[in-house]
């Protein structure tokens, strides 16, 4: 940074006003967080802009002057992304939440992206249209983050990624320049494709400041089975037949005993189908149209559970119902970090053929290095959140051990033919992996790509593509 604090923040102020810009240390500190372990990062200035034409002045000033800038959504990512990891200007992004536009006759919403994601998911819904994809983090990640991240979704497995819903994104790129990425359309064969390439990439390659999401009308019938089985095995087959059955489950959520019997335990009282014999719990949902295919669904899915050895099933349609046979499943965060604990989240992605192997080897790795492990997720992607504990009281030889297990399991997942992130990203923990992903021609791709579009890499300078 070759300019001055106080040259910086006369200037941000003369763009978005006082009190839009902050460097009281009290005001910074929150931001300089995000929800990645108990990581925090000093950094210089924070600053909120309004406007598309705020951020391309704020971008075109710090590239002139080299200052980092670090875009901020709702500051949920758990790799890191968001930490402002070599100072500079932290550009938050939350006054720019406005749902501009729900059209449904094409069947699209324009928004900017600071809007909470869980807001615009009920804005939508008042125009009985659906966005099927939103990370359960929806009360407090925004679409922006969403899109950056190319977050992922239980419902992933049946609709694709935030990247598939995206139409469309108002960029501003590092010099100033403010671009739209695609059309409103649904489908679009003219030329070079930049909103998959903004989709994904973490802050460093501009600030997305809109986002056109496709959406799909509301499904009228939800049901969802909680599938009980004696073996990781057969729930594991179960969720192989599943796929090919053609059934398109809008979820299918595997729970290993690890995971179910921590969960269990940190719940207290009977939790459904937590009993003697089960050690794998698989949700299963649906989403139809209406009744009759409903019906027909769940007659052909409960023939499939029968076949692959399901020991009990629950059945879920009111959401009293759902509610109940889901509560283990999204209280495991919570219990992760109830005992003092801390997690690195593994969110590796793997060949569905190859799942069962993989949580064999991240057992055993986990077992050699003494590391506490849970593994539940979403199983039809292949895509597990493979939970390595971490006392917050840890020793050093205790972290040690947990780095050690991760990088095992990520050279395990990268030689097997899978991914380092399925759906969190790479950030900042995650980006010393990449060289096991990628050989040195590939990282200079991205590397090429990157200083093209941020010759003065302000953009999240440290993370991901930034760092090679
Ligand atoms: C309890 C919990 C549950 C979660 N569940 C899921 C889940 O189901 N699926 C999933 O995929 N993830 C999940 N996550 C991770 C996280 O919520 C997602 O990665 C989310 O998409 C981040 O959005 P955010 O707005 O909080 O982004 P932030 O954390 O603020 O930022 C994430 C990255 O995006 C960049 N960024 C943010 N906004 C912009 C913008 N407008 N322009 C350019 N870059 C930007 C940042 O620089 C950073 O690199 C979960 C996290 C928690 C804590």
């Amino acid at each position: 940074m070759n300019v001055r604090v106080s040259a910086l923040r006369s200037y941000l102020e003369s763009i978005c006003g006082s009190r839009n810009v902050s460097d009281d240390p009290e005001v910074l500190y929150p931001y300089g967080s995000d929800q990645t372990q108990h990581l925090h990062f000093p950094f210089d200035m924070l600053v909120k802009p309004g406007t598309p034409e705020e951020v391309s002045q704020i971008l075109r000033y710090c590239s002139s002057n080299g200052i980092p800038v670090t875009p901020r959504g709702g500051g949920s990512g758990v790799t890191g992304g968001a930490l402002p990891v070599q100072g500079g200007v932290v550009l938050s992004m939350e006054r720019m939440n406005r749902i501009l536009t729900v059209n449904n006759v094409d069947g699209y919403v324009i928004a900017e992206a600071g809007v909470l994601t869980a807001d615009l998911c009920k804005e939508v819904e008042e125009y009985d249209l659906y966005l099927p994809v939103a990370p359960s983090s929806m009360g407090f990640s925004m679409i922006g983050g969403n899109v950056a991240t190319n977050a992922g979704s239980i419902r992933s497995c049946k609709y694709g990624t935030t990247a598939q819903q995206v139409l469309n994104l108002e960029v501003v790129l590092p010099d100033g320049s403010i671009i739209w990425t695609g059309a409103n359309v649904r489908k679009n064969a003219t030329g070079l494709n930049p909103t998959q390439l903004f989709a994904g990439s973490e802050g460093t390659l501009g600030v997305i400041t809109k986002v056109v999401y496709r959406l799909i009308p509301k499904p009228r019938a939800e049901v969802l089975l909680l599938a009980g089985f004696r073996t990781l095995e057969d729930a594991v087959n179960m969720v192989a037949a599943l796929k090919m059955s053609g059934l398109s489950p809008s979820a299918a959520e595997l729970i290993c005993d690890n995971a179910l019997q921590f969960t269990a335990a940190y719940l207290g009282g009977r939790q459904p189908l937590v009993q003697e014999g089960i050690h794998t719990h698989l949700l299963i949902e649906f989403q139809e149209p209406d009744d009759v295919l409903m019906h027909h669904r769940l007659e052909a899915a409960s023939a499939l559970l029968q076949q692959h050895g399901c020991a009990e099933v629950l059945v879920g349609s009111t959401a009293a119902e759902k509610e109940r046979l889901t509560r283990l499943r999204y209280a495991i965060g919570e219990a992760m970090t109830s005992f003092g604990t801390t997690y690195r989240d593994v969110d590796a992605c793997v060949p569905l053929s190859g799942l069962l192997p993989y949580i064999a080897a991240v057992t055993d790795i986990c077992r050699r290095w003494q590391v506490p492990l849970i593994c539940f997720g979403h199983a039809l992607d292949g895509n597990l959140h493979t939970m390595l504990l971490l006392n917050s009281q840890a020793s050093l030889q205790e972290q040690e051990a947990l780095d050690a297990a991760a990088t095992e399991i990520y050279t395990y997942v990268t030689s097997h033919g899978g991914v380092l992130s399925g759906e969190h990203g790479i950030g900042w923990l995650q980006r010393k992996y990449l060289p096991l992903q990628f050989d040195e021609k590939r990282l200079s791709f991205s590397r090429h790509i990157k200083s093209l579009i941020d010759p003065a890499n302000i953009m999240n300078p440290g993370k991901s593509v930034s760092t090679f």
